[in-house]
């Protein structure tokens, strides 16, 4: 079965913040940094690629007061939201989750870096998808 499942079934241990009908949030293991929650929908899906609407705005709307609270609590200087959708994208774990990252400074063993492109064609890219 799916970790997460078992986590939901409370199968296998975990450290959890928020609970309700359809939602479920927790301590990341890894705690990339300090506070490092995970956020999932109790409903098996596997990514944003194949969530129905109905279950994507109950996790945002957790999602919303979580990064805030979170934020607060830890004294944070800033939060990531990050969801990754399939192996290509970093995906390690089938069970659609949302990680919220607090940020603190620039020792956090988290690095996202938005480099440009140096193929990058924006018109074409426009033209496909406008
Ligand atoms: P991703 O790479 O986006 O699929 O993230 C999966 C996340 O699940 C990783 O950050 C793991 O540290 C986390 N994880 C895996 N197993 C557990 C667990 N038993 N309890 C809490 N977090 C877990
Ligand atoms: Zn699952």
């Amino acid at each position: 079965m799916c970790i997460f499942c078992s986590i939901i079934n409370n199968e296998i241990p975990s450290y959890k913040l928020y609970e309700d009908d359809d939602v479920l949030a927790f301590l990341d293991i890894s705690q990339t940094t300090f506070g490092h929650t995970v956020v999932i929908p109790k409903k098996h899906v596997t990514n944003i690629l194949e969530c129905d609407d109905e279950t994507y705005e109950k996790l945002m709307k957790v999602i919303k007061q979580l990064a805030t609270k979170i934020y607060q609590k830890t004294n944070a200087k800033g939060i990531n939201i990050l969801h990754n959708a399939n192996e290509a994208a970093g995906q390690t774990v089938m069970h659609m989750h949302y990680h919220i990252i607090p940020r603190y400074d620039e020792n956090d063993k988290l690095n996202i870096e938005f480099l440009e492109n140096p193929d990058k064609n924006i018109e074409k890219a426009y033209e496909l998808l406008k």
